[in-house]
């Protein structure tokens, strides 16, 4: 089928469905970019997808490296973190789907990549030493199990693990390390007038039984809270595949350029449960001239399945929002969210209006 520049996002993420199972949040991410999955001929060398509006045809590979693969591998011999994705662009100079912003591109960070990301960081080490301990399981396993931890009911190691590790609030604000930075931290870290202790999260780096049982602690009973899409995906991007796949409730800000983007990599979290949005615009979708970037952050969250709590706030009594309890748009939006993970959605697209 001719996918054409208005082919609406569900079917962009249409063309990948079957083909980048392995790589879903790729996949959702090259969707919310505007791009489709060229299913390539038999004889074909190259595989990749395509931007529906200017063409730009991006190597698969590619993709996987820059917007799922880790950010630390991001950084050149001098330490700093590299520019651009690697020689390539995903769209051609001035294709009108750059107004859908990318947050580790360059452009939209303003040379702001340089520096150690302190939550990829740490994950990284995290990821590094659990990698190293899974090679050596065979030998550790037998150690651990004899160990007087493991004969604890799990409830009482939990226990342990929560008093040992950094204490996060229930509702935990994650901010931006610096303006303009690919960084992010706990508010209450980059407040903290005291030197910061990283030793406390030495306990994830014992052995992978531990951190795996121990990971889950910094997700379960806690909402992490967004004032920007942009710090959304950042946080996504900084915690990785296993980070996602615990992530159980966020509290986001809206609307914003990156929001498509974003929205489409918490699409992969498949553990999200609670979603709360606060949204500034007094419309889900402007009643006329709709910039494509409005259109796709709508058709983007819309395409988060699955959530069983979605609450509606806002950020002061002036706060004029379409995404109040009790309005349509609400009405749209969490009947949406809820319907169970994978299933279709509901809602049509012809040519930038939602058909309900
Ligand atoms: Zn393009």
């Amino acid at each position: 089928m001719f996918q054409g520049p208005s082919t609406p996002y569900p079917e962009r993420l249409r063309t990948f469905s079957g083909f980048w199972n392995e790589h879903e949040a790729t996949a959702r991410q090259l969707a919310a970019i505007g791009h489709v999955y060229d299913r390539p001929p038999l004889e074909a060398i190259e595989e990749g997808s395509r931007c529906v509006t200017c063409s730009q045809f991006v190597r698969r590979e590619s993709s996987i490296r820059a917007l799922e693969g880790s950010l630390g591998h991001r950084r050149n011999q001098d330490g700093d973190y590299e520019t651009g994705f690697g020689g390539f662009a995903f769209h051609f100079p001035n294709c009108e789907r750059l107004q859908v912003k990318i947050p580790l591109d360059p452009q939209a960070t303003l040379g702001g990549l340089h520096g150690g990301h302190r939550i990829g960081d740490l994950r990284e080490r995290w990821e590094e030493r659990s990698s190293r301990t899974t090679r050596s399981t065979t030998s550790n396993s037998e150690v651990l199990q004899t160990s007087p931890l493991f004969s604890l009911p799990t409830e009482l190691r939990l226990e342990i693990y929560a008093r040992i590790l950094p204490q996060l609030d229930e509702v935990t604000d994650i901010v931006s390390l610096h303006r303009d930075s690919a960084r992010v931290c706990t508010k209450t870290a980059l407040t903290k007038a005291n030197a910061r202790d990283y030793s406390k999260a030495n306990l994830l780096r014992c052995c992978k039984t531990i951190h795996d049982e121990a990971l889950d602690i910094l997700y379960t009973n806690r909402t992490y809270r967004f004032g920007s899409s942009k710090l959304l995906y950042l946080f996504l991007r900084n915690i990785g595949h296993h980070g996602r796949q615990q992530l159980r409730s966020v509290d986001i800000c809206g609307p914003s350029r990156e929001d498509a983007i974003a929205f489409s990599l918490l699409a992969s979290c498949s553990k999200l449960r609670s979603l709360t949005l606060r949204w500034t615009r007094p419309t889900l979708l402007m009643p006329q001239a709709r910039p494509i970037w409005v259109t796709d952050s709508v058709a983007a969250l819309l395409e988060i399945s699955g959530v069983h709590a979605v609450e509606f706030a806002s950020d002061g009594p002036d706060v004029k929002s379409c995404l109040k309890e009790g309005s349509e748009d609400a009405a749209i939006v969490r009947a949406q969210l809820t319907r169970p993970k994978g299933e279709s959605g509901s809602i049509r697209w012809v040519d930038g209006n939602m058909d309900v």
